[in-house]
Formats: structure tokens, C-alpha cells, sequence
């Protein structure tokens, strides 16, 4: 009798490299890390065989679980030993190869960042070490068990992976690239003379390489080469195609504008659930509010602000740039402080800008919390205790904080840009009358539009009955990776199929 294999007849799952920076809990400055984090683990649970590769800093190496090492790979980019470790992160199932090179990455600071604030000076090889490795694995010469199909790079981190490819030119079959752009304002830019130091061809020192007006750019690269662009939302994915928020390679993605989709990010479900969220006060969800309640006033006394469950309180979670808009909110605080209203502020950054909210909060100490630094827990608990949640983005490519508001039911105040213009519904009458509203988003960025919209959500915060329904079509809203994941498949399947 024959013998019937087990699985045989399924097809075996698509294998799937992603390649980045940044990874959530232990390595993160912003939302990257989040995806990178999330993304394959939603692709895992829907039968991908998605794997990630990181470099190995300090705080990854030591958790690694399980390593083995698969490759030594010798000297490279200027350090005398580099190995390919595989294992896994706590928490994650998701397998993931680490660049171990000490010289390159054992050391303090962030990715970007000494513990000094200062660049890191061999940033060029860092990152060149990380899309190297990320092309070799993706070319079969690094791990002899495994290869993938699909190498999905983010941002400009990991943006030479498609470059080195196609370097190594036709020969041989190799996987199919996607490079994914988070934030195109940030492009990994290089003095051109440092090009020696990437091992390419000399051919993409030029024009058609990697040179961009007499400097290396190295998501310029990225985008020449990848097979498929996406960016993290359609309206950005727009909108990076003029000059306004093309951030100068707008030129260059209207070349490749039939190869750039937008998908919009999803949130980690598990990490971020007002009805299992340990860092919250009193658990919630809409059908039950009340714990959302005693959230505020616990935000409230945390941060000193006055115990008012009638004051509507604005949180924020954000870096401290110009991108995000929090001077426009500085600039309409009277009229928000003077209507009753109070502000919940995380983040860090530009020292102006912490210079600047921490005045605000001295000037009104009962109406105004500002905690200056990056503390994730406190994220949790300003999401779930405040009433709306601010993202006055100058631009903005998808945004997590407007998607962690809809699942809190914190109702979002949005720029109408990028993601936020793809996540939230404006309360206007009409979404209102067809019960599709989620928050409150203006256009154009200026505190007059910013106020205006403030105004609106005072409005409705003064009419409980709509602002629960309002409240409740938010916390509706699948925020979840399993849409998202679903597309990148689509993506996948397209760029493994086309050109
Ligand atoms: P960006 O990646 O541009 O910073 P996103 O909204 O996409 O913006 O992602 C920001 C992520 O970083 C969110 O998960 C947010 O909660 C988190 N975050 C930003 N600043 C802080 C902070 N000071 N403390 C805790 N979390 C923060």
C-alpha cells in the first residue's frame, strides 16, 4: 500500500526574509520596530515561513534563544569576524538570523545613535553589513537549509539588499525583493567618496546606482532595484509621488510608480488590548466602558493633573519633531486649557520642543502632564486614560497612535495626511447620520485647523450619547494585522509571479 506523507499535496509555505533595524521590545525608536516585530508573526500564524534578520546588538544577542551558528562569514565591512547566528526572541516564534559582529554592533546606544546623541560614525558599514548579509542569505549562500523566496527590506536600513542582487546581476536564481518604505524623509545619506566601502560595482557609484546629486542614497538604491515598493499607507503612497512630500525622490518613484503600493500598518493585538493590557488601571472593551473611566482618573493622578472625569484630556505618544506637529498644539493650548479641556504628553526629542512642553506643563500644572523620555507602559496608560488622542503630523505615512486610540476607544484628532486620512473618519454629519465616524481630522496644518478640530471634538464631547457611538465604531475598527498580512501575501504572490 502506498505510504501518504503527511502534508503531502500542500503546497509548501512561501518563505519570507524580512530585513531591518529595529525590533519591538528590546531595539526600538519608533514604529518600524513595531512592524518588524509584528508583521511576520501575523504572516507565521497564516502558514508563511517568515523569518527576520537584525544586526546583533547587545540587547538581541543576549536574548537570543536557541542560537546556532549557521555561516562564518570572516572579515567584512572593516570588523574581523562576522558569523550568522539563528534563534529565536523571547516572546516571538518568529526564527531570526543575527549578524554577530562585535566590532560593528556590541556596543550602547540605539541604532543610529551613540549614548552621546551623536551619529555613529560607521553607520555605512553597519547598514551595509545588514543589506550584504540580507542579499547573501536571499541568494542561497549563507544558510544551507534555508533560503527565501521573498526578501521584504524596510526602510533605507536595509534598502542595499535589493542593490547587492542586483549587483550579483542575473546569474544564478535569486528571491524576489520588496523594500518597504516607512518614512521616506529618512534616506541614509553618505558622502560619495565612502562608496569603496560597499563592495559594488563601480557602475553604481552613478546615476543609475546609488549616487543621488553627488551623494549615496542609499533608499535611492533600494527603490532603483526592488522588484515591488510599498509604502505604509495608499494616501502616502500618493503622496510621495510630488514634490511636496516626495523628500526629493519623488522623481525617482514616478519612475517605479507601478511597482509602489500602500499598505497601512496594523497594531499587535495582544500588546495592545484595553481588555488584557497589564499596564492599564481597570480593564475594558466597548461594551463595558467603565474601566476606561477609572483609566483617566488614574492617568490624571499619575501625572497630577486635576481629577475632573468632565475634563476632556488629549494624550499624545510621540517623538518630539517637526513632522509631528506638536508645535501647532503648543500654539492652541490656551483655547484647549480655556475650554475645560486637558493634554497627556509622552515623547522625546528635539530639546526645543522638551524645553517647550515642559514650560507648558509648568505654566499649568493641573491641566497639563508631560513626561519628557520613552516609556512604554506610560504609552499604555495615556492611550487608555485619555478621551481623544492628538496627531497633529505635518505628514505622516501611517501612524500607530491613531490606531492604538481606535482600539482604546480614545477618539483620534488627526491631520487628514498619509495613514491618518486612512484610519480615521471624520465625525461630520454625515459619517455621523451613517455611523461611520471614529474621530475628529482637519485639514492643513495650522493651529487655526488644529483648534477648529478641537472645537468639533469638544462638541461632541458634550454630547455623551454620540460620542459612546462614536466611541464604539472606533473600538470596531479591525486595527489587527491579519488584513495588512493578507495584502503583503497578495504582494508577494504578485512579485514572485511578474516582473
Ligand atoms: P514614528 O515611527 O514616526 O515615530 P509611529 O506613530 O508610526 O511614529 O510610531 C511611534 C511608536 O513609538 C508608537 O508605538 C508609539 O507608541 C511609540 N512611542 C513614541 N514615542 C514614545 C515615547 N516617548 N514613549 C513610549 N512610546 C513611544
Amino acid at each position: 500500500m502506498a505510504r501518504v506523507r503527511k502534508g503531502a499535496g500542500r503546497p509548501a509555505p512561501l518563505r519570507v526574509l524580512h530585513v531591518a533595524a529595529e525590533w519591538f521590545p528590546l531595539v526600538k525608536t519608533g514604529g518600524l520596530a513595531d512592524v518588524v516585530a509584528a508583521l511576520p508573526a501575523a504572516q507565521r500564524a497564516a502558514g508563511l515561513d517568515a523569518r527576520l534578520l537584525l544586526p546583533a546588538y547587545p540587547a538581541l544577542r543576549q536574548a537570543l534563544a536557541g542560537a546556532t551558528e549557521v555561516a562564518r562569514i570572516g572579515a567584512a565591512f572593516g570588523a574581523a569576524r562576522v558569523a550568522l547566528l539563528r534563534g529565536t526572541l523571547p516572546g516571538s516564534d518568529v526564527p531570526t538570523y543575527l549578524i554577530d559582529a562585535p566590532w560593528l554592533y556590541d556596543r550602547p546606544g540605539n541604532p543610529y545613535l551613540g549614548p552621546d546623541g551623536q551619529e555613529w560614525a560607521d553607520t555605512l558599514q553597519r547598514f551595509g553589513l545588514l543589506g550584504w548579509t540580507g542579499a547573501q542569505l536571499a541568494a542561497g549562500g549563507l544558510d544551507p537549509d534555508w533560503a527565501p523566496a521573498v526578501v521584504h527590506a524596510h526602510d533605507w536600513h536595509a534598502a542595499l539588499v535589493p542593490v547587492y542582487l542586483a549587483a550579483r546581476g542575473t546569474a544564478g536564481t535569486h528571491a524576489r525583493t520588496v523594500l518597504t518604505v516607512h518614512n521616506l524623509a529618512y534616506q541614509g545619506r553618505f558622502a560619495l567618496e565612502r562608496f569603496g566601502e560597499l563592495g559594488l560595482p563601480a557602475w553604481m557609484a552613478g546615476p543609475a546606482g546609488i549616487e543621488f546629486h553627488g551623494t549615496l542614497r542609499l533608499l535611492k538604491g533600494g527603490l532603483m532595484f526592488a522588484d515591488r515598493i510599498t509604502t505604509v499607507s495608499p494616501t502616502y503612497a500618493r503622496e510621495i509621488l510630488g514634490p511636496a512630500e516626495g523628500h526629493e525622490l519623488d522623481d525617482v518613484l514616478r519612475h517605479r510608480a507601478d511597482r509602489l503600493t500602500g499598505i497601512v500598518n496594523g497594531i499587535d493585538d495582544a500588546v495592545w488590548n484595553p481588555a488584557a493590557d497589564p499596564a492599564i488601571a481597570a480593564p475594558y472593551d466597548a461594551t463595558d466602558l467603565a474601566g476606561k473611566a477609572a483609566c483617566k482618573l488614574a492617568l490624571q493622578r499619575e501625572l497630577g493633573l486635576a481629577q475632573v472625569a468632565g475634563a476632556p484630556l488629549l494624550g499624545v505618544i510621540s517623538r518630539l519633531t517637526p513632522q509631528k506637529g506638536l508645535d501647532l498644539l503648543l500654539s492652541t493650548l490656551p483655547q484647549w486649557l480655556g475650554a475645560g479641556g486637558q493634554v497627556a504628553l509622552v515623547g522625546s526629542g528635539d530639546p526645543a520642543l522638551e524645553h517647550a512642553w515642559r514650560a507648558a506643563a509648568q505654566a499649568a500644572p493641573d491641566a497639563v502632564g508631560v513626561r519628557i523620555g520613552y516609556d512604554e507602559a506610560l504609552a499604555h496608560r495615556v492611550v487608555a486614560g485619555s478621551d481623544l488622542i492628538g496627531v497633529p503630523s505635518r505628514f505622516e505615512p501611517c501612524g500607530l497612535t491613531q490606531l492604538y486610540g481606535l482600539r482604546y476607544g480614545s477618539l483620534p484628532v488627526v491631520h487628514r495626511v498619509g495613514g491618518l486620512a486612512d484610519t480615521v473618519v471624520d465625525a461630520d454629519e454625515e459619517a455621523l447620520r451613517e455611523d461611520r465616524a471614529t474621530g475628529f481630522a482637519f485639514a492643513g496644518a495650522s493651529p487655526e485647523a488644529l483648534a477648529r478640530a478641537l472645537r468639533h471634538a469638544l462638541d461632541g464631547w458634550h454630547h455623551p450619547a454620540a460620542w459612546k457611538r462614536v466611541q464604539r465604531r472606533a473600538m470596531a475598527q479591525d486595527t489587527s494585522w491579519r488584513a495588512p498580512a493578507a495584502r503583503y501575501a497578495a504582494l508577494y504572490a504578485e512579485a514572485l509571479a511578474g516582473p
